[in-house]
């Protein structure tokens, strides 16, 4: 990848991945990258101060990882799990907002990788709730497998039955609340990207959860990582562009410079989350990089 259009504080989130594709090649003298590996984990599971995001969306993640509650007088959704680790972290800021776990209705995932759905199981069990996941992750949530990495242990996840598969633009609803499923495939073959609406001082707006379109440790070429990755990529950057929303929510919180902006929401005013560009820069620059990582596998010369 060309570090030029990498905004710095996705850096973090990419040296990750070069510690994760270490891991992966799973070489046996490299004690050393299994030992950084769970120092990343350990960072990504720092403990995050819970709070309330926009309407009746509240951040309930980890420092590193997002989870997401959106409430409703009638049950709430909640969005990605985090690591397998996260989620005592996750239930304890849901608590701690005042919300009961047992209100949980619906459970949501953006994807099926470790960092995402890993917590997924755990929270299943202590709210009862309903798991909601596309096809093309099912498999990898209901056998806890990296897709394309299937036997590497540091990257598998508790295995979680989903109970409702979720259609390209289909509407799932509590009380007056509802969150629509984009299937934006590969970043992983089921990658969810999920939009709902929310009300501002009286203002409406779109809030996108955005899955991802990093190339991470997917295989694009000379064999795709599965078939139809690159068309899936392509596809998936023209629905983003085409879906607009000034609310631009991620999972990785360089993504979407979560703590910046809670730090300046802390001081009032308009909501630092709300931003009628962000989203499509964002995408456009991840479509650079697409671009750029493809051309560099199919070893074509920059
Ligand atoms: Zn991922």
């Amino acid at each position: 990848m060309n570090a030029s259009f990498i905004k710095r504080p996705m850096l973090s989130v990419l040296r990750t991945l070069t510690v994760l594709s270490v891991v992966v090649a799973m070489e046996p003298a490299l004690a050393d990258a299994s030992t950084s590996f769970a120092a990343t984990r350990a960072q990504w599971n720092q403990p995050a101060e819970p709070f309330r995001v926009i309407g009746n969306i509240y951040y309930v993640g980890t420092d590193e990882l997002a989870a997401w509650l959106v409430t409703t007088p009638n049950g709430h959704f909640l969005l990605d799990g985090g690591l397998p680790e996260s989620a005592p972290l996750i239930e304890a800021n849901i608590r701690k907002l005042g919300f009961r776990l047992a209100d949980i209705k619906f459970l949501l995932n953006s994807h099926a990788h470790f960092d995402h759905s890993g917590g997924l199981a755990k929270l299943k069990q202590d709210t009862g709730a309903q798991l909601i996941a596309s096809a093309g992750d099912q498999e990898s949530l209901e056998t806890g497998t990296y897709l394309g990495s299937e036997r590497v242990i540091e990257l598998s996840a508790p295995p979680v039955k989903v109970d409702q598969l979720a259609a390209d633009g289909q509407e799932f609803q509590l009380g007056n609340v509802e969150m629509t499923a984009h299937l934006t495939p590969g970043h992983t073959r089921g990658c969810t990207t999920w939009t709902t609406r929310v009300l501002d001082m009286g203002v409406p707006h779109t809030v996108v959860f955005y899955c991802s379109t990093s190339v991470a440790l997917n295989r694009l070429a000379p064999t795709e990582q599965y078939p139809g990755i690159i068309a899936d990529y392509q596809r998936t950057f023209e629905q983003l562009m085409h879906l607009s929303a000034d609310v631009f929510l991620a999972n990785h919180k360089e993504f979407f410079n979560l703590w910046p902006k809670r730090e300046t929401q802390k001081c009032g005013g308009t909501n630092p989350f709300i931003n009628a560009t962000e989203f499509h820069d964002f995408v456009l620059g991840s479509r650079l990089e697409f671009e750029q990582e493809l051309q560099r596998q199919q070893g074509i010369e920059q």
